[in-house]
């Protein structure tokens, strides 16, 4: 993905704004600008990557090389939300080791969310 960048902030903020049998119209809330995406002549759907490379601010992951850029777009709180499921996720799916293997991971999953933070820079 090559996000197209927006004028206004770094990411568009993308609207619907008409449907032809052909095309999506769509515009940005921040810096106006408006976009047209071809629809398929065979499907009648949008599937190019144009269309994500636009939308690229809803593709931002709250880890990895995004997660500054997700949470400066949706604010520390809906951060800590999303590493919270991430991590009731990861807590349900070891209910069937034992106590001694989920001490071991409990430490391995400290190590690894302090790794997280530090090589984001976000706690600095
Ligand atoms: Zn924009």
């Amino acid at each position: 993905m090559k996000p197209v960048f927006c004028r206004e902030a770094k990411y568009h903020n993308m609207m619907f704004l008409a449907e032809y049998p052909d095309a999506q119209v769509e515009v940005c809330t921040r810096c106006g600008e408006k976009y047209v995406f071809n629809k398929d002549k065979k499907t009648g759907r949008i599937d190019n990557s144009y269309y994500y490379d636009v939308h690229a601010r809803d593709y931002l992951q709250p880890f990895g090389d995004t997660m500054g850029d997700y949470i400066k777009e949706y604010g520390v709180e809906a951060y800590e939300n999303s590493i919270k499921q991430r991590d009731d996720h990861a807590d349900k799916m070891i209910t069937r080791s034992t106590r001694k293997e989920r001490k071991g991971y409990l430490k391995e999953k400290k190590k690894w969310l302090l790794n997280d933070k530090l090589s984001n820079g976000f706690y600095t």
